[in-house]
């Protein structure tokens, strides 16, 4: 007897915790963070309390109440049970995205954590930028060792050298390779998704074979990857598929091609620059904005964040994508406290001690970086990545007549977010780049997709989830209502 149990990703989308349990081998697949559930309780004002964030997160029905789990110095510092014995052989990550890995920092180091090469290269990006990160690094909590920067290099370390960091169990795969976790033997194969390594995976249970399709879509580059996972999956005679329906109800499906397309049709014989606002790990999209600068004469600007997962997926083999350093390609150095970035009257030590993170001190150092000063003299050159948290460059940029603004991302789903927009609009309208073009391609199947995808793999028993509209799924007559912490068996 198998049995699963979903602890987050039910009735909304984002934030899958799922538990499988086959002959006494327990398994989670994805351990990831609810945006929406977390911003009920918490926002940038009221952040989560460290020194109680598991706790409060079980508390507050955020995380699961399951012993033997967490990080034994947490919940030992919360006054949470830390002496039983972890129970759980091993996580499946389907992807990098925060609602599928977000939580696992807050899992007990000894529980082996399975990732794509792509994947891994994702969360190598968080460790580095993010302090907090501990997607792979661990490092114990002890009060009284406060964290502290590096003074050089590779990102955030504790101040005592007794304290050091280690790494947790990290175990990379290949992609349709079998492995075993006690009594599943696990297959992964590439999806199509809006981030580079989006795995789904077949597994072999005592009751017969149980598929999760993490995130997908077959409408991008790869759509390939995703035909060639459902083939296979379906050949596997699935008894259970675990499917995402994030657009179950939604029928378009806009392609890569189309946003290279419309937006080279807007570039075309412009004088000023044009900005686009995209996922900044989406490597697919990176690629897209890529190409369409090359037709129009144009060069990529990027972050350094950018041009670091570009090199970690160079690392690990990933061909497709432009190098950090290709000719169409610059890296833009923003203005930090000083704001002395470009100013020939101060030494090159003094300029880097303005950079903090480990990402733009390393990249500081590149031959191909470019700042406000240089994009603003010469705005048709280029096509610039800018997200909302780096609108303020507009004020050194001061984008000439003939400039475009691309918003390659979601619709807001939220309060904040609207929020957010509003923000935006005022820094669009001050600078001409009204309105904003729309121009946006999916990482999410399109329901008819999705609904060939079920019928193609024909299981005997459907849990649809990471979805807001569960009910569409009523086509399938074997379909779960899934709820929330109940055990399903089959
Ligand atoms: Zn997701």
């Amino acid at each position: 007897m198998t049995k699963l149990t979903f602890y987050g990703g039910v009735d909304t989308i984002g934030g899958n915790k799922i538990l499988l349990e086959d002959k006494g081998t327990k398994i989670f697949l994805d351990f990831g963070m609810n945006f929406k559930e977390q911003m009920n309780y918490f926002t940038e004002f009221m952040p989560m309390r460290k020194c109680a964030c598991i706790s409060d997160l079980i508390e507050l029905g955020l995380l699961p109440d399951i012993k033997g789990i967490y990080r034994q110095d947490y919940c030992k510092h919360m006054n949470l049970d830390y002496k039983t014995q972890n129970s759980i052989d091993g996580l499946l990550v389907s992807h990098a995205h925060i609602d599928h890995i977000g939580y696992i920092h807050f899992l007990r180091k000894d529980i082996p954590v399975y990732v794509s090469p792509e994947s891994k290269a994702v969360m190598d990006l968080f460790e580095n930028t993010a302090p907090s990160g501990s997607y792979h690094e661990y490092s114990e909590m002890k009060p009284g060792f406060k964290l502290i920067k590096k003074v050089k290099g590779d990102g955030y370390k504790r101040a005592d050298s007794r304290d050091g960091t280690e790494s947790r169990d990290i175990n990379v795969f290949s992609y349709e390779n079998p492995f075993k976790i006690g009594s599943l033997t696990i297959t992964p194969y590439r999806v199509d998704h809006s981030l580079p390594g989006a795995t789904g995976y077949i597994i072999e249970t005592s009751s017969g074979n149980l598929v999760y399709t993490g995130d997908l879509r077959f409408h991008g580059r790869h759509r390939f990857w995703s035909d060639n996972f459902v083939h296979h999956a379906s050949k596997s005679e699935p008894v259970a598929v675990i499917t995402e329906g994030t657009r179950i109800s939604n029928t378009e499906k806009r392609s890569e091609s189309y946003v290279q397309n419309e937006s080279s049709k807007l570039l075309n014989e412009k004088k000023g620059i044009a900005i686009a606002n995209f996922p900044i790990r989406d490597t697919d999209r990176l690629l897209t904005f890529y190409n369409t600068s090359v037709d129009n004469n144009r060069i990529l600007v990027i972050e350094a964040r950018q041009a670091m997962l570009l090199d970690l997926l160079d690392s690990v083999g990933v061909d497709e994508l432009p190098k950090s350093n290709d000719k169409n390609i610059r890296i833009f150095m923003p203005k930090k406290s000083w704001g002395i970035i470009g100013r020939c009257e101060f030494p090159k030590e003094i300029i880097a001690q303005d950079y903090t993170q480990s990402t733009e001190k390393e990249y500081l150092e590149r031959k191909n970086i470019i700042t406000a000063e240089e994009i603003r003299q010469n705005q048709e050159k280029y096509l610039m990545f800018m997200n909302y948290f780096q609108l303020n460059n507009l004020i050194d940029i001061k984008p000439k007549k003939e400039s475009i603004h691309i918003r390659s991302i979601c619709e807001p789903f939220s309060d904040e977010m609207e929020l957010d927009e509003k923000r935006v609009r005022n820094w669009l309208d001050r600078y001409g780049l009204s309105p904003a073009h729309q121009i946006h391609s999916s990482g999410h199947a399109s329901g008819d997709d999705i609904t060939s995808m079920i019928k193609e793999m024909n299981p005997k028993i459907l849990y649809p989830i990471h979805t807001e509209k569960p009910e569409v799924f009523d086509f399938f007559k074997k379909r779960t209502k899934v709820k929330y912490g109940t055990e399903y068996q089959f």
